[in-house]
């Protein structure tokens, strides 16, 4: 089985059922399976025809959610070429970077994010503009082309985004994907008359294959729309009526503010889904309150591992907001361990390590970091710091690499984050360490106000007294308009470092 098999199986069992409502700049396209199998033929035969792609041969995709990012993911699958989507907020140098290490032999772009393309081409890079998918590819041939890939096969390069250094590529074969896309599937109930709200970037790991290879798994249909606003969030639940929405925590913080949140009909969406970083209770009830639904669900993962990891259900919610579940999801295994490999204890900390059915292949040519992340028998490192409650909940207290370490303890930013967004004048709180003459490192909070605040530093200082010991209690609090996130709403917390030493 490999993954284009599935529109060609959908084109046959659901030939008129919509596989994508796509919302561009240009108006709304309504695509079927039947449709889609058609331009993904087209598309793919045009690629093979004009570009030479073949078995092997990656092909970069720099497109937001549009019709064409989905046309062109399948139809270069379909070859049995690998698909690289690169995220579009990347610039020049770091879109050329990626474009090189994977050996991309071409980039399929399109008037949105050509401007960062350009350049490229200049130097010699092949693009490829994608943009009235019917337009460029009417009166092309659609005679089915038969994906004969293996499962076993490699089919997609995803880049990590970066958060903690230089992006790496990590290469996945069908079955690892689809064992993460039926993973998802069966956890949050896709049906085929689920309708799935991508608004997340299709470049990253969860949005794509959770929800658009899960949601082709089951023959779902995918509304999708080029970047992620409040507005989009509620008018596209209302309008299209979607069943499913994945989002990271800021995502829901940013539209339970919305004004008219209150008046909107959200009632359609079963699940609504986060990850990428916890949402500490106080959000959670913010959140629930604000969307009028207790269907909450956080999933714990990473990119290396599919996305896979563990669920926090909606019924665990009141009392665990802020841990990432005690389950693993279908097809995936947790531990916690110490520095040797052995199990921790209830409430010790130790090193969380993802295994199963979605583990990525290998660090695109990159030997030495793929033999890093694995341990001997087969685990992933996540280097996430974590604990287990007597309950047999995680916490994932926080990323090795954003540990603070003051004057010899450490300080979890974390929990330093969550204890600020108990005060109910802050939006969204990032803490890191600051280099201290003495400590080696200083606490230091950067925060976003929902409402003006007399005097901040002391108002939250005072605030944070009796929930945290001293030392954990930030030096330094600035108050900032906005801090900086990736494209999946994650906090750069490196770029906050590098601003502080600027
Ligand atoms: P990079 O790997 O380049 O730094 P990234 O942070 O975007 O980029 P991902 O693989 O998306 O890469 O991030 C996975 C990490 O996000 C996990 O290792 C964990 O630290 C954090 N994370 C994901 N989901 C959760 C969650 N539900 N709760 C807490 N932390 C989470």
């Amino acid at each position: 089985m490999n993954i284009p098999n599935y529109v060609a199986r959908n084109a046959r069992k659901y030939t008129r059922h919509e596989a994508v409502v796509a919302y561009e700049p240009t108006g709304v396209s309504r695509h079927s399976w039947g449709e889609l199998n058609i331009h993904v033929n087209q598309f793919a035969h045009y690629l093979q025809h004009e570009h030479g792609i073949e078995d092997g041969d990656r092909v970069a995709l720099f497109l937001p959610n549009t019709y064409a990012f989905v046309v062109a993911h399948f139809a270069v699958q379909r070859l049995g070429a690998i698909v690289v989507p690169v995220n579009v907020r990347l610039a020049t140098p770091e879109l050329g970077y990626i474009l090189e290490n994977s050996g991309a032999r071409l980039v399929v772009t399109c008037k949105l994010t050509d401007a960062a393309v350009k350049p490229l081409q200049e130097q010699g890079v092949q693009a490829l503009w994608l943009d009235d998918v019917n337009a460029m590819l009417d009166g092309l041939p659609a005679r089915e082309i038969n994906c004969d890939s293996d499962a076993e096969d490699p089919c997609t390069l995803l880049y990590t985004s970066g958060t903690t250094g230089k992006p790496k590529g990590v290469l996945f074969n069908h079955s690892a994907l689809l064992h993460v896309g039926m993973m998802f599937a069966v956890e949050m109930q896709y049906q085929p008359e689920s309708r799935l709200l991508s608004l997340m970037p299709f470049t990253h790991s969860a949005p794509l294959n959770l929800e658009l290879i899960g949601g082709t798994i089951v023959g779902c249909t995918h509304v999708i729309a080029p970047t992620f606003t409040p507005d989009l969030l509620l008018d596209l639940t209302e309008k299209e009526r979607t069943t499913h929405f994945f989002g990271a925590p800021v995502a829901y913080l940013l539209t339970a503010q919305h004004p008219t949140i209150e008046s909107r009909d959200l009632s359609s969406t079963t699940h609504w889904i986060y990850g990428g970083g916890p949402m500490a209770p106080e959000h959670a009830k913010l959140a629930q309150a604000a969307f009028k639904s207790e269907q909450f669900y956080c999933v714990y993962g990473l990119t290396e591992a599919g996305p896979t990891g563990t669920l926090l259900l909606p019924h665990e919610h009141a009392e665990k907001a802020g841990a990432c579940g005690k389950r693993a999801a279908v097809f995936t295994e947790v531990r916690l361990v110490d520095d040797f490999n052995n199990p921790v204890g209830d409430n010790e900390p130790g090193e969380m390590q993802i295994t199963g059915e979605g583990l990525m292949l290998e660090y695109w040519q990159n030997p030495e970091a793929t033999a890093e992340l694995f341990t001997e028998d087969g685990w992933i490192r996540t280097g996430d710091i974590a604990v287990r409650d007597e309950d047999g909940f995680y916490w994932i207290k926080d990323r090795m690499k954003d540990l603070i370490i003051s004057g010899g303890v450490n300080v979890y930013p974390r929990e330093v984050e969550d204890a600020l967004a108990t005060h109910p004048a802050v939006l969204e709180a990032a803490v890191i360490g600051i280099p201290h003459p003495e400590w080696g490192e200083s606490v230091k909070a950067c925060v976003v106000l929902k409402t003006e605040l007399a005097n901040p530093q002391e108002a939250l200082k005072a605030h944070l007294q009796p929930l945290l010991a001293g030392y954990k209690i930030p030096r330094h609090i600035e108050v900032l308009a906005e801090l900086p996130h990736n494209a999946n709403g994650k906090v750069l917390k490196h770029v906050l470092r590098k601003q502080q030493s600027q």
